[in-house]
């Protein structure tokens, strides 16, 4: 399938912002991955420090310390991500920055990335997409982009016929007719 542009993608105005659908639901099924990993993260630190019988003092230390810095790297990788969200959504990149550094604090960190998570959710849904417990499906993915198929997501843009090379299904006129403006 031919990779098609962010510029491709499905647009909607919020108070006067561009905002890119398909870039959002990317973010946030990364979001979503994040949070777990640093819950997960920090379940494990907690667990290493309260079972001293097993492990040596020196070793759940190891632990626990190895827990912390991987929830710290997660926490980096979503200060990108919420960067790359602010960019998409046509926010402000100094509030994603102070966004980013709290989610280096620990437990706060977790905090933020679920309001980050539910502010991309809420974006969505008020425009229409589905968001499931793990983010927008494939097939969901697939409608918001522009100019693809909508059950392949094959790119169909400047097709002649009405069904879709790849997997035959039939593509409303409308998207056939219904050229990416090149200004987007
Ligand atoms: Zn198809």
């Amino acid at each position: 399938m031919p990779k098609l542009r962010y510029a491709d993608t499905r647009t909607a105005f919020v108070d006067g912002k561009r905002v890119y659908l398909v870039e959002v639901a990317r973010v946030q099924r990364v979001l979503i991955y994040l949070v777990m990993g640093v819950v997960l993260c920090y379940l494990g630190a907690i667990v290493s420090l309260m079972s001293p019988v097993r492990m040596s003092g020196w070793a759940a230390m190891s632990v626990f310390s190895t827990l912390l810095l991987a929830a710290m790297v997660l926490a980096i990788c979503g200060i990108v991500q919420t960067v790359r969200l602010a960019t998409a959504a046509g926010e402000s990149l100094t509030v994603a920055v102070i966004a980013g550094l709290a989610m280096l604090v620990p437990l706060l960190g977790a905090v933020v990335l679920l309001l980050i998570n539910g502010r991309a959710t809420g974006l969505l849904k008020s425009n229409g997409v589905s968001v499931g417990l793990m983010g927008v499906s494939t097939p969901e993915m697939k409608r918001l982009i522009v100019g693809a198929c909508a059950s392949c997501g094959y790119d169909i843009r400047g097709l002649q016929h009405n069904r879709c090379p790849e997997c035959g299904t039939a593509i409303p006129v409308l998207d056939l007719f219904n050229p990416v403006n090149p200004c987007q």
